[in-house]
């Protein structure tokens, strides 16, 4: 491989303070010529973790910060990272983040930032209507998807469960539900008896008849349900749940439906994609992590509730040192509606990147995502000895070597050995997951510079890994 990997030998100037935009632009310009994932010899401990007891000049702590520390990290915002959810943030977000940063608003309270507040309010509103939310809609802005799931769980407790029915409730969610749903409901206090694990149809998606089914059991058995979360994008292989079947399970039986749609909600965004999302409308709250298909930098997460008033039952504080922070007229402070108190102002970097882009761009970008995933899975139904696990589904396929004479077994660690040799080589990261038991490769493409050609050559490049790895097998 002849493609630069990260300096890491101490050879760059320290930054120039006066810079950062120029700085930021090179980083950028940057990323594209270097590998998808940094030279392993890049990874481990930084030198100076020490904190020294006098302090030394800033420039040359940050040149080491630039030189030594950041280099030691995967790039999830490579545009032929494929692993994990990747987080393709834009340059308007990352200055954005950067300008917040310089004046750090408080965003707890409407009169300690009342501009920050009127765009977060803003952009919430603008994420509701994308999913069809009533006018009564509200929410806000934290670290993440988990964070919302977690906000959402409590938030649907309050509304739907009396504290002396707590020990009665039942939520419902698939195997494919992230499982930070599951750890979501452990710290609202629901034990694993109260966690009802709906089947899936042959596409991964909960089955909404079996859903029907166990509620009614449960409530024939004295149980409380109260909240079924449904997965708009799942993690692993891209499906979404049938929401309107979904929907109409939790309306009969007044139950909380929550969505979640940390990474695939973004969707909502491409007039041609809409449609897969249908009946979202009808949730009561909904996932939506900015910082994965909305080209954010990381700790950008929205939970987006039908009734703002539900958040506020949960997490109003209350307190008398914070009335300080009421701006007579003004909507709650977001204070009241989360897990945070002191909070940063997440959603300025998202209105800057949706002013410079506009709602077009934005559903167009959103769109290549799931034409990366289709080209792909072309390439790989075009090589033979290759299987697709799991169709292009939300810009996500899974797929898996199966040449005809190894075991399951042997399958399993030549896939993983494949996708260990194409990390090697630094072209592309491809992650690795298990579906229906076995080992399957995942791709995630979201990235608006990854090309056709990036997509096909990554399968070619993994076909030789694979091939090559399998002549090495001692048979
Ligand atoms: C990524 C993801 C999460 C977790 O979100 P974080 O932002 O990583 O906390 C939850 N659910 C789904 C479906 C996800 O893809």
């Amino acid at each position: 491989m002849d493609q630069p990997r990260a300096a890491t030998d101490g050879a760059a100037e320290p930054p120039r303070a006066a810079a950062p935009i120029e700085a930021l632009t090179q980083a950028l310009e940057d990323l594209a010529r270097l590998p998808a994932s940094p030279a392993p010899a890049a990874l481990g401990a930084p030198r100076s973790l020490d904190i020294p007891e006098r302090g030394r000049p800033l420039a040359e702590a940050a040149a080491e910060l630039v030189r030594e520390i950041l280099p030691r990290a995967a790039r999830s915002d490579h545009p032929r990272f494929f692993a994990f959810i990747p987080s393709p943030a834009g340059a308007a977000s990352r200055l954005g983040e950067a300008l917040t940063a310089a004046v750090n608003p408080q965003a707890g309270a409407w009169r300690q930032a009342e501009g920050p507040a009127a765009v977060e309010a803003a952009m919430i509103r603008w994420m509701a209507d994308a999913a069809g939310f009533p006018d009564t809609a509200g929410g806000l802005f934290m670290g993440g998807g988990s964070a919302a799931n977690l906000t959402a769980v409590a938030a649907a407790r309050e509304a739907k469960l009396q504290p002396e029915k707590r020990a009665d409730g039942v939520a419902y969610l698939s195997a494919e539900t992230h499982s930070s749903v599951l750890r979501a409901l452990a710290v609202a206090g629901f034990l694993p008896g109260q966690i009802r694990r709906v089947a899936l149809d042959a596409a991964f998606r909960m089955d909404a008849s079996d859903l029907a089914r166990l509620v009614a059991a449960d409530l024939a058995a004295g149980r409380r349900p109260f909240l079924v979360v449904a997965t708009a994008g799942a993690t692993n292989t891209g499906a979404v749940d049938p929401l309107d079947e979904i929907a109409a399970v939790c309306e009969r039986n007044d139950l909380w439906l929550h969505v979640d749609g940390a990474f695939g909600a973004s969707a909502l965004l491409s007039p041609a994609h809409r449609p897969l999302l249908t009946g979202i409308e009808r949730a009561d709250s909904l996932a939506w992590d900015a910082h994965k298909w909305l080209f954010q930098t990381y700790g950008c997460g929205a939970l987006i509730v039908r009734d703002r008033a539900r958040l506020e039952q949960a997490f109003g504080l209350g307190a008398d040192y914070l009335r300080d922070g009421d701006l007579p007229g003004s909507a709650p402070n977001f204070w009241d509606l989360g897990l945070e108190t002191s909070r940063p102002a997440r959603a300025l970097k998202l209105w800057l990147t949706l002013q410079t882009m506009g709602t077009v761009a934005i559903g167009a970008a959103v769109a290549h995502g799931f034409r990366l995933a289709a080209w792909a899975e072309d390439e790989l139904t075009r090589t033979p000895g290759w299987r697709v696990v799991t169709a292009a589904s939300m810009a996500i396929v899974t797929f898996r070597f199966e040449p005809s004479r190894l075991s399951p077994e042997q399958t399993d660690s030549l896939n993983l050995e494949a996708a260990r040799r194409l990390e090697r080589d630094g072209f592309a990261l491809v992650g690795a997951t298990r579906v229906q038991g076995r080992v399957a490769l995942r791709i995630c493409a979201l990235h608006p510079d990854a090309t056709e050609g990036d997509m096909r050559e990554t399968i070619r490049r993994l076909d030789a890994e694979a091939r090559a790895a399998l002549r090495e097998l001692p048979l």
